[in-house]
């Protein structure tokens, strides 16, 4: 993957980006409807810092308009491996040399039917941690991008049966 493009979000790409996204339930992935590039990721001409226009990855659109921040030289990654995915939940910012969660990652498999198998049995734990600490199902449900039936559902679980 390459890594990202610094572009500015301006209005016009707003309106563009949603006019192509199609958006479904928190769970699902939202296809990018636009056109896609060669490795399958959509792709949206956007206006850089440096005053070119090119085409930009439109997963990287969707986390910038979630607001979250977009180092340099950062990755966006997709936890469902669905390159035409823009839905921000299934969607985090990586670093090439220090992110060791894609290990666990790359092995959710494609194409399953089960909403939550990108959440590694390291995350599952985690959710468990927080809820037992308290936290509400909301806030988990946040901060890992998947819905609050699926914490809901991996805090009753001993363990996440196998993708
Ligand atoms: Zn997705």
């Amino acid at each position: 993957m390459k890594p990202f493009l610094k572009f500015i979000l301006d209005d016009s790409l707003r309106r563009r980006f949603s006019e192509k996204v199609r958006t479904l339930t928190a769970d699902d992935c939202w296809p990018f409807t636009g056109s896609l590039d060669k490795d399958g990721y959509g792709q949206i001409s956007a206006r850089l810092l440096t005053g070119k226009r090119t085409m930009v990855k439109a997963h990287q659109v969707a986390v910038a308009l979630d607001g979250r921040d977009l180092p340099e030289g950062c990755e966006v990654c997709h936890k469902c491996n669905n390159e035409p995915c823009c839905n921000p939940g299934h969607l985090y910012v990586g670093n090439r040399t220090t992110n060791s969660l894609d290990v666990v990652r790359s092995g959710s498999l494609r194409g399953t039917k089960n909403p939550a198998s990108w959440i590694s049995e390291a995350d599952c734990s985690s959710i468990r941690t927080m809820r037992i600490a308290g936290e509400s199902l909301k806030r988990i449900s946040l901060s890992f991008g998947c819905a609050e039936s699926t914490v809901s559902r991996i805090c009753n679980m001993k363990r996440r049966a196998a993708a």
